[in-house]
């Protein structure tokens, strides 16, 4: 077995004991394999141990990776998804690449996807990025924000709604982190609550570093990328964290 594959099993079977302490089904947590900075060798190996979904952050090195594993006769269709920020001028490539995206945090880049989403593809599926934690500096609505902003989602043709996500910033303390994780699967059981939007079944949450708690609070997928792939060279690859 490769190594890729190894720490594939080896995230599997944190997650379905992270589920099984908490009383959920292993099957109700989606792992999605977060291969930025890492070559489209690394998805395939990943891809031919059986992942299924992929997560990059930079828009034109996923599309790279995207149009080379498309290319892979012997690989089956993946899944691909946006987790870095979107800048304007980037939304017709995510449109027209990406499967999923979950870094909406505002109406101008929702109405942009929905637009440029081509007819032939399914609707794009959004999570809302929620800043649960409130770093000044972090991507996000608040979650003040949160429910209008779902509602005017929820209203573009090409876009289809399917929770939040957010990235809360690491905390050494478990009982604190886990706070934090269950606030964010709080809002999201409100927004659907609320919103009677019965599609809603997604909270992207938790990373490597913080999966088992995640999963404790209720998240319904997790972004593992250096628990599967090994650790990121950003300096070699010249590309900002
Ligand atoms: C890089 C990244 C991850 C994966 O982080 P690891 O700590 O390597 O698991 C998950 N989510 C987002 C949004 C990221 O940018």
């Amino acid at each position: 077995m490769t190594m890729i594959a190894n720490q594939l099993r080896t995230v599997q079977a944190q997650i379905a004991a992270a589920a099984q302490f908490a009383g959920r089904v292993p099957a109700s947590v989606r792992l999605l394999a977060v291969s930025k900075t890492f070559p489209a060798e690394a998805v395939r190996a990943a891809a031919l141990a059986g992942q299924h979904d992929f997560g990059e952050n930079y828009i034109q090195e996923g599309v790279e990776k995207i149009v080379a594993l498309q290319a892979m006769p012997d690989l089956p269709a993946l899944t691909w998804h946006c987790i870095g920020s979107i800048q304007s001028n980037k939304t017709r490539l995510v449109a027209e690449y990406f499967d999923w995206v979950h870094t909406v945090d505002r109406l101008k880049i929702a109405e942009r996807l929905s637009q440029q989403r081509p007819a032939h593809l399914p609707p794009l599926q959004v999570c809302i990025q929620v800043n649960a934690d409130g770093g000044a500096t972090k991507a996000g609505c608040s979650p003040a924000e949160a429910a209008a902003l779902a509602h005017q989602v929820a209203q573009l043709p090409r876009l289809q709604l399917r929770g939040v996500m957010s990235i809360p910033d690491p905390l050494p303390d478990a009982a604190a982190m886990l706070a934090v994780h269950r606030r964010v699967v709080a809002l999201f059981e409100a927004l659907r609550q609320q919103s009677g939007l019965e599609q809603l079944d997604t909270v992207s949450l938790g990373m490597t570093a913080d999966l088992d708690s995640a999963i404790a609070a209720g998240s319904t997928m997790v972004r593992v990328g250096s628990g599967i792939f090994g650790a990121r060279d950003y300096v070699s690859r010249n590309v900002a964290p």
